[in-house]
């Protein structure tokens, strides 16, 4: 069985187009599904994927609200659990969190470099409260994206300081930072923080996979694509090849996912 926790869908009316502007400025990824959660759906049935989180992120104060009704709207806690998220900086952020939870959404989605603050920053304090009062998973984007310049927000160094302000499960996506595989060993490794593996297979160094592995632990591991960007398939044939366990595997692939989403069987 599988549990995705990190994908993307969009809109059906904005779909075509966020897709078209997130793959040219992460220089031309190639998407494997349309956007829209029709695709996401088409994709789940043939990578066999039972249940999966899609994350959405606020890139502005204004658009807040709208992608946190989307979220809502195609949440329904079975085979989809959208995330929310809060434009950090916002005015009415802390009200946003809590309309979040109202609606029953396990979670938030915060991307630094999306967003343009840095995860450490000591204003965000508050904002990490209150995401902890109210029980909610944060998934953090940590380490390099594509689609913009150094200085990176979530760089695994940065990760640490801010997992102290937090009192709930957070997820450092991407094995705990694109392209940082020693600074995440340094930094993250051993520590109570989840890292999802999306964007791992073809990416990261099979190295870094077995070492990040065997030092974090699988109990800290959650299977995740970044669909459209990769595909389940894509994902396993990486885990695959790092000579997990049985009982390993099935923490990773969704019983790990399932204790953090309260999900019975
Ligand atoms: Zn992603």
């Amino acid at each position: 069985m599988l549990i995705d926790f990190h994908t993307h869908a969009f809109p059906e009316k904005i779909a075509p187009k966020a897709i078209e502007k997130l793959s040219f400025v992460s220089g031309g990824l190639d998407p494997y599904t349309n956007g829209t959660v029709v695709g996401l759906k088409e994709s789940m049935k043939k990578g066999d994927v039972a249940a999966s989180v899609v994350l959405n992120i606020a890139t502005n104060a204004h658009q807040q609200k709208n992608v946190n009704d989307f979220a809502i709207s195609i949440n329904n806690n079975k085979d989809i659990f959208a995330f929310g998220s809060v434009f950090p900086f916002s005015d009415d952020a802390l009200c946003e969190l809590e309309r979040i939870k109202d609606n029953g959404l396990k979670g938030v989605k915060l991307h630094p470099d999306y967003q343009g603050f840095n995860v450490d920053d000591m204003r965000l304090k508050p904002l990490y409260k209150k995401i902890s009062e109210l029980g909610l998973i944060t998934v953090f984007h940590t380490g390099l994206d594509y689609g913009f310049a150094p200085p990176y927000g979530a760089t695994p160094e940065k990760m640490a300081t801010a997992l102290e302000w937090f009192s709930t499960p957070v997820i450092a996506a991407h094995w705990g930072g694109i392209n940082c595989g020693e600074e995440v060993i340094k930094h993250l490794c051993g520590k109570n923080i989840y890292f999802d593996t999306s964007m791992g297979y073809a990416m990261m160094p099979k190295y870094y996979a077995e070492k990040i592995m065997a030092l974090h632990t699988p109990d800290k591991m959650l299977f995740g694509t970044d669909t459209p960007w990769h595909t389940p398939q894509m994902e396993m044939r990486l885990l695959d090849t790092l000579g997990l366990s049985d009982d390993d595997k099935d923490k990773i692939t969704h019983k790990n996912a399932q204790k953090l989403l309260g999900i019975n069987k």
